[in-house]
């Protein structure tokens, strides 16, 4: 039986890019996929992600995501693809909320270039948006947004071509201590490591069950829009943005494939009891929920007292994905520095 130096289990985003990292250090590495690497059934899908310095969660995200930023562009030099695109993003809320408060204090805090915009600035700025006038924002100008599956499909890639194995359809049972290493049970067999890296994502609770009582599992509804004036919303002038109103926060992302602008709830989103009940099952009321937070502001073309993208108003599809929620560590929810790291960090 082959022994291998780390197991790494789960190729989403997290998975795949330790592989890829490991394999280039010259360990040898097996990375383990319960289904094929770039499938929608996890977190890691749906043609887009926010990359963002001026993180409003909490100001020490701001060191992570600038390593983040390399780590990218350095993939990128290494696969010859293009997967960042850089737009800046907008953030832009009612006075005070903790979109644009938080960035604000993150932005400061590292020096980060930022400007704040007043309401009649975004508007006269960005076409795209039309703001309430007594909302504020802040722009920086370093982010933009990532091509999630092609990402996992080159760290796969160039895991292989640095001597990786790689098992897609592949389901690990079980992970139990064996000498100084471990044994990977899986339903094809069994695997020896000397350590095992767990970026199972939503399934964490699989194989850490203390965590799961702590861990919220939603199923998050991603909408695309049609734009009617095409010009406003490529990446050249329309960042990536999230919006803050009283009920909920909502983010997007111009349109950049042609496919629409897509645009999401950040904070809506139905419990699920499993990961694998998880399904692409979207249907009206997630076309309603989509509509809610950006075309039914987008109908309002002539009323700047919403905010709204004056040209958006079909859905074109939706897509649903998973989310593992935050682990209760302390805090408020957004003000929670293990947010992004919860899902795979933890065991
Ligand atoms: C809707 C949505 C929008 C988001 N937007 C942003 C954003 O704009 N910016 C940002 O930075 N972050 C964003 N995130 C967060 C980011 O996408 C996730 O943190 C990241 O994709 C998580 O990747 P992961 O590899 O941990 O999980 P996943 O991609 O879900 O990967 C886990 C993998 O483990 C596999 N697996 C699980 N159990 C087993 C098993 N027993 N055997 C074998 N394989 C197994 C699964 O099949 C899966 O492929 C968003 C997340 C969601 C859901």
């Amino acid at each position: 039986m082959t022994t291998f130096d780390v197991a790494v289990i789960g190729l989403g985003a997290m998975g795949s890019a330790a592989l890829c990292d490991l394999a280039r250090r010259g360990q040898r590495v097996i990375g383990i996929e319960q289904f094929e690497p770039g499938h929608d059934r996890g977190s890691s899908h749906g043609e887009s992600r926010i990359i963002r310095l001026s993180y409003f969660e909490h100001p020490s995200y701001v060191p992570l995501a600038r390593r983040a930023l390399e780590k990218w562009r350095e993939l990128e030099g290494l696969c010859g693809e293009m997967i960042l695109t850089v737009t800046g993003i907008l953030e832009a809320g009612y006075p005070d909320c903790q979109v644009v408060e938080g960035s604000l204090e993150a932005s400061k805090q590292h020096g980060l270039e930022h400007e704040v915009l007043s309401a009649a600035e975004i508007n006269r700025r960005f076409p795209a948006f039309k703001v309430p006038s007594h909302w504020t924002g802040l722009y920086q100008p370093d982010a933009g947004f990532l091509r999630p599956e092609l990402a996992i499909r080159q760290f796969v890639r160039l895991a292989e071509s640095h001597g990786a194995e790689v098992r897609a359809r592949t389901r690990v049972l079980a992970i139990e201590p064996r000498g100084s290493g471990v044994q990977v049970k899986t339903d094809g067999g069994e695997i020896e490591a000397g350590s095992v890296i767990l970026a199972t994502g939503a399934w964490i609770g699989d194989f850490a069950p203390e965590l799961k009582p702590h861990l919220k599992l939603t199923r998050q509804v991603l909408g695309w829009f049609e734009p009617l004036q095409p010009a406003h919303y490529s990446p050249d002038r329309c960042p990536v943005f999230i919006f803050e109103s009283e009920d909920d926060a909502c983010y997007g992302f111009p349109d950049f494939a042609g496919t629409g602008v897509k645009a999401a709830s950040h904070r809506k989103g139905a419990y699920l009891s499993s990961a694998y009940d998880l399904a692409q099952d979207g249907g009206a009321a997630d076309e309603a929920q989509s509509g809610a937070c950006l075309p039914s502001r987008c109908r309002r073309r002539t009323d700047r007292s919403r905010p709204c993208g004056p040209a958006c108003i079909r859905v074109r599809r939706t897509r649903i994905s998973c989310s593992t929620g935050p682990l209760p560590i302390r805090g408020s929810f957004w003000r929670r520095p293990a947010q992004v790291m919860a899902s795979s960090s933890r065991a």
